[in-house]
């Protein structure tokens, strides 16, 4: 709820006109409390579970051809009542976990010190602001994961979330409600040591899932924007840590690529692409002697 009763109280007090934007968040924000405002998270999850998924779930279930070479596991393929079954299990953890802690969770936004008011931050605010939140949420999630990797960590918790050795976008928020509990405090840290705007703070955690959502997609499409982003792991890096599973030590990042370099846990993934490059290319050599083609992807190297 902001303390002014008009824009023009609103502009006396900032000492100058309102922008645009900050026009529009004061007719929307000025007579709403601060929990009704950060409730709208959960709104905003729900949205981008729900739907940023569906066109790849779509592309998946049509088998449109001119995809298939853009999948990862190129043979493994959920039907519709798997992908349903998928989506159900995470609205069941979201009406469960993930609101209810929305709900309880207030008081500690409160005192970090998100606010809701005017100025509204400019947009390089925003971005160095998410830019943290990212990098924070990387360091810290890498080493969380990791943890629920050993013997107990794996088979009491993080094996759920492995259920899927072929991920799909629905897939992402996949996991046991405890690791839905302990991976809030990554995505939290980034705002507690550098507070924005509650603006900053929705589109952190709605561009967080969206993400998580592509590096499960089980598509890794070469004109993907992130690939412009230095040291973005992307679709390809993660679907690797499922498909090895749980005897996984590799691409534990949730985002970058740094961590599992700077911690020698991306050697297998980057031994697996070095065998596929070399493999591709002498496949290429002899279609080209043959007069046909064949592209080896990681379900080639599967034992079973
Ligand atoms: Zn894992
Ligand atoms: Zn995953």
């Amino acid at each position: 709820m902001l303390p002014y009763q008009t824009l023009d109280e609103a502009s006396a007090a900032l000492g100058r006109n309102l922008t645009y934007s900050e026009t529009l968040w004061f007719n929307y924000s000025a007579r709403k409390s601060d929990y009704f405002l950060y409730c709208h998270t959960i709104l905003f999850l729900f949205f981008v579970f729900s739907v940023i998924p569906l066109p790849l779930a779509f592309v998946e279930i049509a088998r449109m051809v001119g995809f298939d070479r853009y999948k990862i596991q190129p043979k493994a393929r959920l039907s519709l009542p798997e992908m349903f079954r998928c989506y159900k299990d995470v609205m069941r953890l979201f009406f469960l976990i993930v609101g209810p802690l929305q709900l309880v969770s207030y008081p500690s936004v409160k005192m970090i010190g998100i606010r809701t008011g005017l100025p509204l931050p400019s947009g390089w605010e925003i971005v160095a602001q998410l830019v943290v939140y990212f990098m924070v949420e990387d360091y810290t999630n890498y080493w969380i994961h990791r943890f629920l990797h050993n013997k107990w960590g794996y088979e009491n918790i993080h094996r759920v979330h492995h259920e899927y050795t072929a991920p799909i976008g629905f897939a992402a928020p996949y996991a046991h409600w405890a690791e839905i509990l302990i991976l809030g405090i990554p995505s939290f840290l980034g705002p507690a040591m550098v507070p924005g705007h509650m603006i900053t703070f929705w589109l952190w955690i709605a561009l967080r899932q969206i993400e998580a959502i592509e590096t499960h997609s089980g598509y890794d499409f070469p004109w993907s924007p992130t690939k412009y982003i230095p040291f973005y792991g992307g679709a390809d890096y993660h679907d690797y840590h499922h498909y090895v599973g749980g005897q996984s030590q590799s691409n534990f990042a949730s985002v970058f690529t740094y961590c599992d370099y700077i911690y020698g846990t991306d050697k297998g993934y980057r031994f697996q692409k070095r065998l596929f490059q070399k493999l591709n290319g002498e496949l290429e050599t002899s279609g080209e002697q043959n007069g046909g083609s064949y592209h080896i992807s990681t379900q080639d190297l599967k034992s079973d």
